[in-house]
């Protein structure tokens, strides 16, 4: 029978495929992201998953958090650590003539959001809460950053793509078609 592999990849983050990976309360499926998966299907892509950087680092008990709390040394050292380590197994696929065609990160996500991250608001007087006290704002997810340097090292460019999570589809609920089509023309 003949080899039909499409010799094109693209590199989830976890909770794509596994929403069990993300905080309480934010899990939109039952058990995985189904519209991206099954437009992913129709791409004859292959799909590398990546590690959920903050289970890695925090377990699966944690509470949703915005960008700062994830912003510090110690932590990037470990995210930087993870992204090497996954980009050099990449760079084995891309050996043999395999595209990265694109990374699909997790909007609003700390660690995974490509062009939206969470920050608190300002002047919240008590206790503050999440999602009730987070804005969103341009930026990328720290692990993400750390991946994209480790991509850019081995001359891997994919497209990058941020998944709306529950918090923004909540506020632009438009912003889910609007990323599968932009999706659906890479
Ligand atoms: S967005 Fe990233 S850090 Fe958050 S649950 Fe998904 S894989 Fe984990």
């Amino acid at each position: 029978m003949q080899d039909r592999r499409s010799g094109k990849i693209v590199v989830v983050s976890h909770c794509i495929l596994n929403v069990h990976s993300l905080e309480d309360d934010l899990a939109i499926y039952p058990g995985l992201e189904e519209e991206v998966v099954q437009l992913l299907i129709k791409k004859g892509v292959g799909i590398y998953q990546i590690p959920c950087p903050e289970v890695e680092l925090s377990g699966i008990f944690r509470k949703a958090l915005p960008k700062e709390s994830y912003d510090h040394p110690k932590i990037r050292k470990v995210y930087q650590n993870l992204a090497e380590s996954i980009s050099q197994t990449l760079k084995l696929y891309t050996k043999k003539g395999y595209e990265i065609v694109a990374v699909i990160g997790a909007e609003g996500s700390p660690a995974c959001g490509i062009d939206l991250v969470g920050r608190w608001k300002d002047n919240i007087k008590g206790k503050r809460e999440f999602p009730r006290d987070i804005e969103f704002v341009p930026g990328m997810g720290v692990f993400m950053e750390e991946f994209k340097a480790a991509l850019d090292k081995i001359n891997v460019h994919p497209r990058w793509v941020g998944i709306p999570g529950k918090s923004i589809r909540s506020i632009r609920p438009e912003s889910f078609e609007e990323i599968l089509k932009k999706l659906d023309k890479i």
